[in-house]
């Protein structure tokens, strides 16, 4: 309980990319290697994730959609070294009120499978046994019907919604090494391949199967350069002895003209491998690029890693914003690491 109340809460914000993102997040805790994201109608219809994780122990059952209940932390200061994505127990609880719910799963330690059908309150209405694969599926039926207003605005914003859960969706193909992923949506008889990965081992594979090999031809792997003391100085940063150990992974466009893009929206970054929206971080990395190519924006998948102890996520629910120790000596070496780079090649 006292995890429970010092954990800040407030509920998941839910869109229709954060519902994908949330469940996604949960196949991934649960040791999947593979996931895939079936939605009819742009979502509007129905949205099923079904993964190859452990499972969910018939014991969790009843408590897997209340407020606050989460399998993978014990005490509080297990917080401050959580490796899963969640970990408030919010997820499936918001999702309940929002829509209509029903997970399938088997546990590793289960011969059957089990359909779980649950009602607005997150109250297990239902259970049936069934037979199926390890693994859990998820799915989601009329999202957000539950409240009309959001609803209507959900429909009516729905190409952009799309856009958005599909740019999450491409960050988690993207640094999830070793996990197959495979998305599809369904439109009447239509179904488009909307993102994919192989199980590879490198990010770079990763980015050829979401993006295609010939857009890797252009990008440069970023390597980390330590900051000189000039740019040390210019980020007011005095004691170079307590700065964090901090590496750089990742691949950016080439300044070259024509290597860009006209927008940002090939722009992914990761902290420690997770997801997020780093908004200083993001303007520096194109302020450095439009130094060297004005007119474009860079493509970028860049995973900063950190030492734990050093990166809060307990930030904004959605844990999209980050908050560093440290930030600027971060800041610092990015400049002079993209700066190094760039400066070798003929804008
Ligand atoms: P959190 O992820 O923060 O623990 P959620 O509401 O997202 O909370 O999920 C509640 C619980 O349901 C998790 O702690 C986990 O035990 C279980 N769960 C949800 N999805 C899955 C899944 N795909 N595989 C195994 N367990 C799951
Ligand atoms: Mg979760």
């Amino acid at each position: 309980l006292d995890t429970v109340h010092r954990i800040c809460s407030g509920q998941v914000v839910l869109t229709l990319s954060t519902a994908v993102k949330e469940l996604v997040e949960n196949s991934l805790d649960a040791g999947a290697q593979a996931i895939e994201v079936k939605l009819t109608n742009h979502g509007l219809g129905r949205i099923e994730i079904t993964d190859d994780g452990h499972g969910i122990p018939p014991e969790n059952f009843q408590a897997l959609t209340l407020k606050h209940h989460t399998s993978k932390i014990q005490a509080f200061h297990d917080l401050e070294s959580v490796g899963t994505f969640g970990f408030r127990g919010e997820a499936l609880s918001s999702l309940c009120a929002l829509s209509h719910l029903r997970v399938n799963t088997r546990h590793s330690s289960q011969s059957l499978g089990c359909d779980l059908t649950f009602d607005a309150q997150g109250t297990l209405t239902q259970t049936e046994s069934i037979v199926r694969n390890l693994g859990t599926s998820v799915i989601l039926e009329g999202l957000f019907e539950p409240i009309p207003v959001r609803r209507k605005e959900f429909e009516r914003n729905i190409k952009r919604e799309f856009a958005k859960m599909i740019h999450i969706l491409q960050a988690y193909c993207l640094i999830s090494t070793g996990v197959r992923f495979f998305a599809t949506n369904s439109i009447k008889d239509k179904k488009r391949t909307i993102a994919h990965t192989s199980g590879n081992a490198s990010l770079k594979d990763n980015i050829v199967d979401v993006f295609g090999s010939r857009h890797f031809q252009s990008l440069l792997p970023i390597k980390a350069k330590s900051p000189s003391p000039e740019e040390l100085e210019s980020f007011e940063i005095l004691d170079l002895e307590q700065e964090p150990e901090l590496k750089l992974e990742g691949f950016i466009s080439s300044c070259s003209h024509g290597s860009g893009r006209s927008s940002t929206d090939r722009q992914f970054y990761f902290i420690n491998h997770r997801p997020c929206d780093p908004t200083k971080i993001a303007k520096l990395v194109n302020d450095v690029y439009h130094q060297f190519n004005r007119h474009q924006y860079p493509f970028v998948v860049l995973n900063i890693q950190l030492p734990r102890e050093s990166v809060d996520i307990n930030v904004t629910p959605d844990k999209r914003q980050l908050l560093l120790e440290r930030e600027k000596y971060l800041l610092a070496t990015l400049q002079a690491s993209l700066k190094a780079m760039f400066a070798r090649i003929p804008a």
